[in-house]
């Protein structure tokens, strides 16, 4: 029908992946505690068949299936890295980390709590590999 445009629908769900590195094959060469972490991403994608937008986490990039009208393989247009995020708790900032034990979602494990979102970001960068 001419003028009919598409609902554009938007949800958020997190999915289950088997991470490509397993326990054991990190490089030894790396900072401990950087290299046991898990990948995080949330990927965001558009449905070319529906028009349809939505977001889902993986431990990486991949294709997606639309949840809508079932098109199969959507490229993500943009992936967020969540494998470590600064996340505001009341007045302090909590550095949060994705570790090598997270599965089924990023299972995030606090690294450390600053008064300021500065300080968090001077924290990751004197960490960062
Ligand atoms: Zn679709």
């Amino acid at each position: 029908m001419a003028g009919l445009v598409p609902a554009i629908h938007a949800f958020f769900v997190a999915k289950a992946w088997m991470p490509g590195i397993k326990p054991g094959m990190t490089d030894p060469a790396r900072p401990s505690k950087w290299s046991i972490s898990m990948p995080w991403f949330r990927n965001h994608y558009f449905c070319e068949s529906c028009g349809a937008t939505w977001a889902a986490e993986w431990s990486d990039i991949v294709y997606d299936d639309c949840p809508f009208c079932g098109a199969k393989h959507t490229m993500p247009y943009k992936s967020d890295d969540r494998t470590v995020i600064v996340a505001r708790e009341g007045d302090s900032f909590v550095v949060l980390r994705s570790p090598e034990t997270a599965a089924h979602d990023p299972d995030y494990e606090e690294l450390g709590s600053f008064p300021s979102r500065e300080a968090a970001a001077a924290f990751l960068a004197g960490r960062a590999p």
